[in-house]
């Protein structure tokens, strides 16, 4: 069968090529692959910078936002043949430490779990697949192709809920919240502070193409300022951008008792001028949060699909801007203006 490879850590090893039918050995649910979104990590993986081969292997299969078919339910998955399913993403340490112990792999402390399409199990981007029941995650069937969104939205489903957590060690009202970043976790974590009924305000670059669109399509409002210039405090702001600038003004901005969520992953870039001391003087003194959020529990996976099943089809719509073949996975990773989330498209829907 065809997959998507590559040789982790050699940059320009990516290709479409055969190879073995899934080991009933990794699971007794048998998937067509219907599609795979691509992200910034299966960039940096196919760029020689992340990613590991499963042990004995030297090429994983990439691939971790996932959305397939049952073929074959296996015995006692409680699946039927035909149901779209999305694959969880990461896997408990052996050990296990306390966290994965509990079904925390999110909060795993010994950093020893494991990835699909990342870390040491191959991905998702293959025809066929293969999952134990326990991680496969049945989507709402009128979600369709939309269901490729689950794996992002699982991202921030935990920030929103690592927020409320962390807001309720006081008095605790938010109204405003503050988003940086439009990708698809920006727009995604917009989404869903909407839906806790938060005036949601989404701050950006772009002044035009669909993201703007698409912010004020929620009833939110958009921004293509700079944070510190902003007319108001956000009591939350969900950082998805990565960029040191943006993060040091979130962090002055917020209000008091806000919190800021980092969900963004970035290297160096531009200096701010804050120094660390006057942000942790601003921290100290207005009792705010900073805290970082990734991946992802079932816990989380199930308020994702929650949260995808009750949102308007043609506004997730929007958000996946092209469709590509697996033969064209180079362009798939290319990112282009305008582009919210790229699929590679396996099988129709
Ligand atoms: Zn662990």
């Amino acid at each position: 069968m065809k997959a998507i490879t590559v040789e982790p850590k050699k940059p320009g090893t990516a290709q479409v090529e055969d190879i073995p039918e899934p080991d009933p050995r990794n699971g007794s649910v048998l998937v067509e692959c219907i599609a795979v979104g691509v992200c910034g990590t299966d960039v940096e993986i196919v760029e020689g910078k992340y990613g590991w081969a499963p042990p004995g292997k030297t090429r994983l299969v990439l691939g971790h936002e996932s959305l397939g078919r049952v073929l074959d339910p296996g015995p006692a998955s409680g699946l039927k043949k035909g149901d779209l399913v999305v694959g969880i993403v990461r896997r408990p340490d052996p050990v296990p430490c306390p966290n994965c112990a509990v079904g925390e792999w999110d909060m795993c402390s010994n950093g020893q779990y494991t990835e699909r399409g990342i870390k040491q199990i191959d991905g998702y981007m293959s025809e066929r697949w293969r999952i134990e029941p326990e991680y496969a995650i049945k989507v709402d069937p009128t979600l369709g192709i939309l269901g490729v969104l689950l794996e992002p939205t699982t991202v921030v489903a935990k920030a929103w809920e690592t927020v409320r957590l962390i807001g309720q060690r006081s008095f605790w009202e938010p109204r405003r919240a503050l988003i940086t970043g439009a990708g698809p976790i920006g727009l995604l974590a917009a989404l869903i502070g909407v839906q806790h009924g938060l005036d949601i305000h989404v701050l950006a670059r772009v002044t035009s193409g669909p993201k703007p669109d698409l912010v004020k399509a929620l009833g939110a409002t958009y921004h293509s300022t700079n944070v510190e210039s902003l007319g108001f405090e956000p009591e939350i702001i969900i950082e998805c951008t990565g960029v040191g600038s943006v993060i040091g003004e979130s962090i002055q901005k917020v209000g008091a008792g806000g919190i800021v969520c980092l969900t963004g992953v970035g290297t160096g870039g531009i200096t701010s001028r804050a120094a660390v001391a006057d942000i942790s003087a601003a921290v100290v003194l207005k009792n705010k949060t900073v805290v970082g959020s990734v991946n992802a529990n079932k816990r989380h996976w199930y308020k994702a699909g929650e949260a995808l099943a009750r949102t308007d089809r043609k506004w997730l719509e929007q958000l996946i801007t092209r469709r590509e073949k697996p033969e064209n996975f180079e362009q798939a990773l290319e990112r282009r203006s305008n582009d919210i989330k790229v699929v590679i498209q396996f099988s129709d829907i």
